[in-house]
């Protein structure tokens, strides 16, 4: 954590999933991050600070995107180090996205042991979804928070964060008091399969969870 004279803490937040899940699309929706962010040459990496006000002041999330390294890899150590909190994202229209989140997030708790997380699955505006509610249990095996999000439409923008503020803070009564400003919605979302899929989830919540020895079977 840092800290700026007049500002609140900052913290480093690392951003990581297969290429095309849309990793950086949903970091540049918001606007004055897209406008601060900062280009790392010796990591090749775009830090975006974005900032969201609280009931209890300023809070920072620089957030690391990378320009692509994914694509042909793993990434680099540095791109972990000092991470305070995780996003691991992947695509709701592409099942092999969603099979490398386990990957993703031992990368990530290899440099980083014990820091809060949240799973995105993105896309959820595109009609042929492929991963559905019940198929992603990944989360509760490792105690992540998971969002459905649409980068392109806004919808659930400020679920992730919320949450990392909240275990950051530990306090579970932080609340934010104003939107960042985000970029228009290029999609909309229909509401009702929103609410449909939302219900989804906790009904797979309530089941028990695949056991992993029989998953081949
Ligand atoms: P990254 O490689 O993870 O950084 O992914 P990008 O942000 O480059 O996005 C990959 C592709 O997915 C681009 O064509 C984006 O326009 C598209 N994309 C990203 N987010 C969404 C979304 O929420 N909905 C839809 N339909 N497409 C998206
Ligand atoms: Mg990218």
């Amino acid at each position: 954590m840092s800290e700026a004279a007049s500002s609140g803490p900052s913290f480093k937040l690392v951003l990581v999933g297969d290429g095309g899940t849309g990793k950086t699309t949903f970091v540049k929706r918001h606007l004055t991050g897209e406008f601060e962010k900062k280009y790392i040459a010796t990591q090749g990496v775009e830090v975006h600070p974005l900032d969201f006000h609280t009931n209890y002041g300023k809070i920072t999330f620089d957030v690391w995107d990378t320009a692509g390294q994914e694509k042909f890899g793993g990434l680099r150590d540095g791109y972990y180090i000092n991470g305070q909190c995780g996003i691991i994202m992947f695509d709701v229209t592409s099942r092999i996205t969603y099979k490398s989140v386990p990957n993703w997030h031992r990368d990530l708790v290899r440099v980083c042991e014990n820091i809060p997380v949240v799973l995105c699955g993105n896309k959820v505006d595109v009609k042929e979804r492929k991963v559905k509610a019940k198929a992603i249990t990944f989360h509760r095996k490792k105690n992540l928070q998971y969002y459905d999000i649409s980068a392109k439409s806004n919808y659930n923008f400020e679920k992730p964060f919320l949450w990392l503020a909240r275990k950051l803070a530990g306090n579970a009564s932080l609340e934010f008091v104003a939107s960042p400003a985000l970029a228009p919605p290029e999609v909309t979302v229909d509401n009702e399969l929103m609410a449909k899929y939302q219900q989804e989830m906790e009904q797979a919540t309530a089941l028990p969870l695949p056991d992993e020895d029989d998953a081949d079977l």
